[in-house]
């Protein structure tokens, strides 16, 4: 009998249906339903309330993209926080860069980074580097205890449901705002600009009431509804688009390059339409 797991309705009507070898793993945490099925097309992947989170095949897109584009447009990023972002793939990206120092994970579920590391070591494979301090709490609480502290923080977070219905909300990006130094970078991943037509613009409102520089990339992602998917960052200082990339440490990635960071801002008149000023 053929087994088939169907991520519906995030996006109200619509289905993506993926066929599975096999449920390694499944369980209620304190926060969410979550599952790691064994699939033939994308290998591994991660469900939390059935919906797609992350998977061996695509993975590298997202977590190349919500780091590297920050990181280097900052010119110092030393100190870097992620907001949810379990599974560790952001982090395992955000260790590249040689000028980072020290990366703070705030995950609300313990589970999450626990099952990644046992079914995903791929992707959670720096979550044990001695740079990297991995804390279980609400990021909401935790940005709102420390002030100026980073240079770029990174939230990469569920979509908004549960816990992570703050995360998309303006008293959030405010407590961000004060976490970051005064030349600090935020970015967050924001959905897709085909299905989000409402949360898109508002998310730029929010973050250009805030930052003298705001902008959104796109980055393409099969297993996300619509496949394109938007960031969208607020700068204090640095612009990511003209930024000086001919000194790229250039360690290694597999969807991130500087020609790629400067496309990603080149955006389609339906979305420049979705979030003009
Ligand atoms: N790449 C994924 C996507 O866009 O589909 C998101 C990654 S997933 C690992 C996001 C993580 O955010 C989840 O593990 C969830 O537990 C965590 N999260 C949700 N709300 C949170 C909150 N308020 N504070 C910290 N982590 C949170």
């Amino acid at each position: 009998m053929e087994l088939w797991f169907t991520e519906k309705d995030t996006v109200p009507g619509l289905a993506l249906s993926v066929k599975v070898n096999k449920v390694l793993h499944r369980e209620k945490t304190d926060f969410q339903d979550l599952a790691i099925v064994d699939t033939p097309i994308f290998g591994r992947m991660l469900f939390l309330d059935n919906i797609i989170m992350t998977n061996i095949k695509d993975e590298f897109v997202y977590h190349e993209m919500i780091s590297h584009v920050a990181l280097n447009t900052h010119p110092n990023p030393q100190k870097v926080l992620v907001i949810g972002g379990g599974d560790g793939g952001a982090i395992r990206e955000i260790i590249k860069h040689p000028k980072v120092e020290k990366a703070v994970l705030v995950e609300i579920d313990r589970r999450v980074v626990e099952t990644s590391k046992e079914y995903l070591p791929e992707i959670a494979c720096g979550l044990d580097d001695p740079k990297v301090e991995v804390l279980y709490e609400d990021g909401i609480k935790y940005v709102n205890e420390h002030k100026n502290e980073f240079d770029v923080i990174i939230v990469d977070s569920t979509d908004p449901i549960g816990p992570a219905v703050g995360l998309f909300e303006s008293n959030f990006y405010k407590s961000c705002y004060d976490s970051l130094k005064e030349d600090g970078i935020f970015v967050a991943q924001t959905e897709s600009p085909y299905y989000n037509e409402e949360l898109i613009p508002q998310i730029q409102k929010n973050l250009r009431a805030l930052y003298p520089i705001t902008k959104l990339y796109l980055a393409f992602i099969p297993t996300y509804p619509g496949g394109c998917w938007s960031f969208t960052m607020g700068c204090k200082k640095y612009d990511p688009e003209t930024v000086d990339l001919s000194n790229w440490p250039g360690y290694p990635t597999r969807y991130y390059n500087p020609e790629i960071h400067k496309a990603a801002f080149v955006l389609p008149n339906f979305v420049r339409e979705l979030i003009k000023e």
